[in-house]
């Protein structure tokens, strides 16, 4: 007889809506597709082939964007001119921003952005993004990984 401590597994969820669960007891992976809304509301338990049980939480906050409306700056990457932007939006893989500079920018240029989160320690953010939406004086640019930022960024998604 084995007792296991009900644990339960954040497993990330994608734009398409589809999860892939890992079982710690065997390896076995299932891909779950068509995760919605209400599959995110609570655990769902899995039970394994293997008789391994577990629950799994699903988490598509990655893909959430918060609404936002921050000053910032951004420049592209080896150039050193500061353009002035506001950002509109921000999620755990990027963020959406405004700026008449907007017109400088050609999809898949490396950028850096600078903006205060209007958190109560004002987060300064200094990122690395790519440009992967232009749209008038609108950009969407996607992080390039930087995980000493994730927390600060995983918690002001939260609030
Ligand atoms: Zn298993």
């Amino acid at each position: 007889m084995k007792t296991r401590e009900v644990t339960i597994k954040r497993i990330f969820v994608d734009q398409k809506g589809i999860a892939i669960v890992v079982c710690d007891g065997c390896g076995r992976t299932k891909k779950i597709s068509k995760v919605d809304s209400k599959m995110m509301v609570k655990p769902i338990l899995v039970s394994c082939p293997c008789g391994n049980s577990f629950r799994v939480m699903f988490d598509a906050r990655r893909h959430y964007r918060k609404p936002v409306n921050l000053r910032g700056t951004f420049r592209i990457v080896g150039d050193e001119r500061l353009y002035p932007m506001i950002v509109e939006n921000i999620s755990f893989s990027g963020l959406g921003f405004r700026s008449p500079f907007v017109d400088n920018l050609k999809l898949g240029d490396k950028i850096e952005v600078h903006f205060r989160l209007d958190d109560i320690q004002n987060s300064l953010i200094e990122r690395v993004a790519i440009v992967r939406h232009l749209s008038g004086h609108f950009a969407g640019a996607e992080f390039v990984e930087d995980r000493a930022y994730d927390k600060i960024i995983n918690f002001y998604l939260r609030q």
